[in-house]
């Protein structure tokens, strides 16, 4: 069985900005990746730009220079793999975590390929693999999505986007520009407030001028091969319908966090125990790091302002125990 100091589960921009501090510090390490190279930003939109500016996306102080200030996900792919190549990181893809036991303060790591043991282990895996589904009949229908890549796919298509936030504004947009004709359900009694404030004003005055019709308190009740029913405050309405793309959010994989003995709030924000000091949880030695760290606040952590838990893990990991290498 390989044994490393610490084995790193995810291979998004966090878990490599760990990967890439753990190699600073001479530790052995190796970063576990069900996927390619930052897979959930591989699986984003294909135009996508992101509301930090490139900047502030960077890892370890290494430039990212963009176009524009906000950059593009081609853009960030290739700075996060440009980082894993140049830097040499020990990156194994295509290899899924699937269960982590200690014993006698060693962690025994299954993947879908081999079993490593390690001293610490860092879950890193982010919120993008599980959508919030939105249970109504008709959901599992191959014309629903609750990922969005390509406007392309929906010219000329009568096209539902359901959610009001950025993922579900970007969609709607950029479909729209492309010749669907767009339906927006918004629970709520507005576009969200979290919007990018460029693209708010956008889609507000889309809305007002009747080119996108949003249906503002109204949920989809039900969805059928060829149109939806939604309940309104007028009551419920049918509309014809060819794609629906519900983009209500993600979450973590709160099952593989309780499966690792991580305890999670009982409340509905269901965050994980760890200490924000040192981003160890209640099972020594096991870290958390990235946005995983939020629960169902998945708005709270983002790669802005999750990037210094590399920092923070590595020290609390080299303070303890200085003379292991
Ligand atoms: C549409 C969208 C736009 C965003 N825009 C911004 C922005 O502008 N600025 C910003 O700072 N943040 C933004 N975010 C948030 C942030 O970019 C992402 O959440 C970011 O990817 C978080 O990095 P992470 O490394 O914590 O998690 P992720 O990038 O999600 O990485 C987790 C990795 O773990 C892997 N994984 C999961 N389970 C396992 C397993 N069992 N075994 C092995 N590997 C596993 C996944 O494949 C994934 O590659 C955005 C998010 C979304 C969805």
């Amino acid at each position: 069985m390989e044994h490393f100091r610490i084995v790193i589960i995810g291979g998004g921009p966090i878990g490599i900005a760990c990967g890439l501090e753990a190699k600073k510090r001479g530790l052995s390490y190796v970063i576990l990746e069900k996927g390619p190279i930052v897979n959930s930003l591989f699986n984003y939109p294909i135009n996508m730009q992101f509301f930090s500016s490139s900047e502030k996306l960077e890892i370890d102080g290494i430039p990212f220079i963009s176009k524009e200030a906000k950059p593009k996900r081609n853009e960030a792919l290739e700075y996060y793999r440009r980082i894993v190549t140049s830097n040499e990181l020990h990156i194994r893809l295509f290899e899924k975590v699937v269960n982590v036991e200690k014993a006698n303060d060693i962690f025994e790591i299954t993947s879908s390929k081999q079993t490593y043991s390690a001293d610490k282990v860092i879950v890193a895996t982010g919120f993008y693999d599980l959508p919030n589904t939105i249970d109504v009949p008709g959901e599992n229908l191959p014309k629903v999505s609750h990922y969005y890549k390509d406007p392309h796919f929906y010219a000329n298509q009568k096209l539902a986007v359901i959610g009001a936030s950025n993922s579900a504004i970007d969609a709607a947009l950029e479909c729209w520009r492309k010749g669907s004709d767009v339906s927006l359900i918004i629970r709520g009694p507005e576009v969200g407030q979290r919007v990018k404030y460029w693209v708010r004003p956008d889609i507000v005055n889309r809305i007002e001028e009747g080119s996108i019709i949003a249906f503002y308190n109204s949920e989809v009740r039900e969805i059928k091969e060829n149109e939806i029913i939604i309940n309104t405050p007028e009551g419920d309405l049918a509309i014809e319908n060819d794609f629906v793309l519900a983009l209500t959010g993600y979450m973590p994989n709160f099952e593989f966090l309780q499966h690792l003995g991580i305890e999670l709030s009982d409340d509905e924000k269901r965050l994980p125990n760890y200490n924000p000091e040192t981003m160890e949880t209640n099972i020594p030695g096991l870290y958390l790091a990235g946005v995983i760290c939020g629960g169902m606040e998945t708005h709270k952590w983002f790669i802005e302002n999750s990037r210094v838990h590399a920092h923070m893990i590595l020290d609390s990991i080299t303070e303890k125990n200085t003379t292991t290498v």
